[in-house]
């Protein structure tokens, strides 16, 4: 199929929800992706972190070509090996005191079913949630999303018992927090939100206070976790355990899969029949997910996303002092954010023009979610192509101070 002839029909039937990059890619490994014409691209987007160990991993396309052969479909009613084999890596991988998996398919389902388990347990009805957050766009994680551009056309349909506050202020933290309070839902560093670091004590101060107050803490590690900040979990760095955990996008190293990791006493009192999904656990996705979990471990993937992390950060830095539309650096392993003076998507179409696919989050953050198996030099080239593209934008436009 032409390329021309794809981008028309997508523009022409599919919902028009996504804002598009003007490629077809039609192949992937690696930290690379080619086009219909054959073109190269390194790619820091990844997939929005889904590529975490590469695209096409071959231990991972061998899992899944094995289970495919074997067994597709096996309803959760139905016991599973693989299944078993991978939710027992998971628990073993996972911060301390997470003793029971529910599986699904997208990280916004894994939202989904921490809340209900925080109602459920705690008998309460409030949330509370920071500015910035990200959470998911169905109704019950959109609901705890803040981008009111998501949120508001449907702000009729969502629970209504939410508590927004300033992310990475403790002090708002603890007004909001009260006796009502099921759960408060935090990502470790936000993603979608800028790549925003908290202040060291917070992730522990947010644990400290919902103990105090009987609600429980969420931790969603949708995009932080499984070694893309340069440790397996990014709550670990500042020694925090959740109450729940979520877990999705790069699990299964492409195919859809979600999973909410909770303590114990929380996930039982979900009873037989309160939640169940008929993909969960699907045995294909479990395969991928165990062959991933395999992957990160064997290669030492949060040790690697660590080190490069460094050197991709050590080299943003440098560019910072070289131009004046970089504003700040921020983020840890390979999960890294540029803000710009200026909106960033002129940016990112001249550096895709140049063979580099960048993600943005909001106006003005360039952010890099790239394949934790990045080549050392493809960074350092991708680099070259960005100073490059900042020179070429900073001739565009007149600067005016902010
Ligand atoms: C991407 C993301 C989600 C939602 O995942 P989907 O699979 O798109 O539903 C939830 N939380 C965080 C932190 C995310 O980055």
């Amino acid at each position: 199929m032409k390329g021309v002839n794809v981008k028309s029909l997508e523009d022409r039937l599919m919902v028009a929800t996504y804002s598009r990059y003007p490629i077809t890619v039609v192949r992937g490994r690696g930290a690379t992706v080619w086009d219909l014409e054959g073109r190269a691209y390194i790619d820091l987007m990844g997939g929005y972190g889904v590529a975490l160990v590469g695209h096409c991993h071959p231990k991972v396309v061998e899992a899944v070509k094995r289970q495919a052969e074997t067994l597709m479909v096996c309803h959760p009613t139905l016991y599973s090996e693989i299944r078993a084999e991978l939710i027992e890596k998971l628990i073993r991988i996972a911060p301390s005191g997470l003793g029971r998996v529910y599986l699904c398919s997208s990280g916004a389902e894994s939202v989904e079913a921490a809340i209900k388990m925080a109602g459920r347990f705690t008998g309460k009805r409030k949330l509370v949630s920071a500015m910035g957050g990200f959470h998911g766009k169905t109704l019950g994680a959109l609901s705890v999303t803040w981008n009111p551009r998501y949120r508001k056309p449907f702000q009729h349909l969502l629970i209504d018992t939410v508590e927004f506050v300033p992310y990475g202020n403790l002090d708002r933290a603890v007004e909001a927090v009260d006796d009502e309070t099921m759960a408060f839902i935090i990502e470790p560093i936000q993603g979608e939100g800028g790549v925003k670091v908290p202040p060291d004590d917070y992730l522990k101060g947010l644990k400290d206070l919902c103990e105090d107050r009987g609600a429980l803490l969420i931790v969603d590690e949708v995009q932080t976790g499984l070694g893309r900040t340069g440790v397996m979990w990014a709550c670990q760095r500042w020694g925090v355990k959740p109450d729940i955990m979520c877990v999705a996008k790069g699990l299964a190293g492409g195919i859809p899969i979600g999973a909410t990791l909770a303590r114990e006493d929380v996930a039982l009192s979900l009873k037989r029949g309160e939640h169940t999904s008929t993909f969960g656990g699907n045995p294909v996705a479990c395969a991928a997910a165990s062959a991933v979990i395999d992957v990160l471990l064997e290669e030492g993937l949060p040790g690697r996303a660590d080190r490069l992390g460094r050197l991709f950060k050590r080299e943003l830095e440098s560019l910072r002092q070289g131009h004046r539309v970089v504003r700040d650096v921020r983020g840890f392993g390979l999960m890294l954010g540029v803000e710009l003076r200026f909106d960033v998507r002129e940016v990112l179409l001249e550096a895709l023009n140049r063979g580099i696919i960048m993600l943005y989050s909001g106006r003005n953050v360039l952010r890099f979610l790239p394949p934790l198996v990045i080549e050392g030099s493809q960074i350092l080239e991708a680099l070259k192509v960005l100073d490059e593209t900042l020179t070429w934008f900073e001739a565009r436009v007149k600067p005016k101070p902010k």
